[in-house]
């Protein structure tokens, strides 16, 4: 890959390109090793010519929202990232419906919803990620998720096309979606409820309260690292078997809730993976249940990539 090539598609689209930083500056839990090409669109308009223009070039980038539900390898990525915490366009409220692109914060949306009147998207309070992530992996909590309310989204795929797809409810499942991988998701029209401004501020305070009281908030995650086995809660399971405490490097399962696992100490990736290999060998061997990642795993690039 020539770094001059990618300087140019930079320049061509008019997007900022940073070079040689670290991942762990990006991401919630404070890991991941040195980019060798970040480039950082402020514009959603710019991202279906400059996907394409990658992909002439046979490169297709990872795509970086928060970092809040990322596990990214200290190793270095030699393949450019895509960085969407730029893009602050704000969402357009028509009738029941808001219109938001990728890079739009969800407690920002919940927010922004509440304030003209508009409720449903209460279950994303707290979860602290870019919209466009949050609908390829369906985020969700506390009954509810993105999927849900989804109208149309509007994706690049592989091969720099953009699609404007009306999801089916199958499309979307526990904490995944047939969009997982399959592009990059730009914006998405969202169905809401009307609903009285108080009511939905009452309810968005006693789900900061539930997450408060449950959730290690003070200390760097990813949020919940697997997802719930079918009927079972992974943190009650992890719980029970008395891994609550349990330390590689400094990494940390979290005291507070079993299935955080926490930075405390300077964690590696390594030690957080490791710690996560740990925590499934021992769940599998107690109940053969074999803990499936809610979290998204970075491997480095390989060399041919
Ligand atoms: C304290 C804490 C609490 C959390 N609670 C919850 C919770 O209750 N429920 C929940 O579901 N999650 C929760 N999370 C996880 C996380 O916040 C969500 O999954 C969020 O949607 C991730 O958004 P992000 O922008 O940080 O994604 P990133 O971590 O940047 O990316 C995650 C994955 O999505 C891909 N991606 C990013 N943007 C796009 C795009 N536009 N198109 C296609 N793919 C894309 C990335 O390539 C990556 O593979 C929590 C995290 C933390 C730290």
């Amino acid at each position: 890959m020539s770094m001059d090539r990618i300087e140019a598609l930079a320049a061509d689209h008019g997007v900022r390109l940073e070079r040689d930083q670290l991942l762990a500056r990006f991401t919630f839990f404070g890991v991941g090793g040195p980019m060798r090409a970040l480039l950082c669109p402020t514009s959603m308009d710019v991202l279906p010519g400059l996907l394409r223009d990658l992909r002439g070039e046979k490169l297709w980038p990872r795509i970086l929202g928060c970092g809040t539900n990322l596990v990214a390898s200290d190793e270095p990525f030699e393949q450019p990232i895509i960085y969407l915490g730029d893009l602050k366009e704000e969402p357009r409220f028509e009738d029941d419906k808001v219109y938001v692109s990728a890079g739009f914060r969800l407690p920002a949306l919940v927010r922004r919803a509440m304030h003209h009147g508009f409720g449903g998207l209460e279950f994303a309070e707290g979860i602290p990620g870019t919209v466009g992530a949050a609908l390829a992996i369906n985020a969700g909590s506390f009954g509810g998720s993105i999927g849900d309310h989804v109208e149309w989204l509007r994706l690049v795929d592989a091969d720099g096309n953009e699609q404007v797809i009306h999801p089916q409810p199958s499309d979307f499942a526990y904490r995944g979606s047939k969009f997982v991988g399959q592009g990059l998701i730009l914006d998405a029209a969202l169905r809401l409820q009307p609903d009285d401004e108080a009511a939905i501020r009452e309810r968005l305070n006693d789900i900061r309260a539930r997450r408060r009281a449950s959730q290690p908030l003070k200390e760097r995650s990813a949020g919940c690292i697997f997802k719930n086995p079918p009927g079972e809660s992974a943190g009650r399971i992890i719980d029970e078997l008395g891994l609550k405490g349990q330390r590689r490097g400094g990494a940390v399962v979290s005291e507070i809730h079993a299935n955080f696992i926490v930075n405390r100490d300077g964690a590696s990736a390594a030690d957080i993976l490791g710690l996560v290999e740990e925590v499934k060998g021992a769940v599998d061997r107690a109940t053969g249940i074999v803990l499936e990642e809610e979290v998204a795993l970075w491997e480095p690039d390989r060399e041919d990539t």
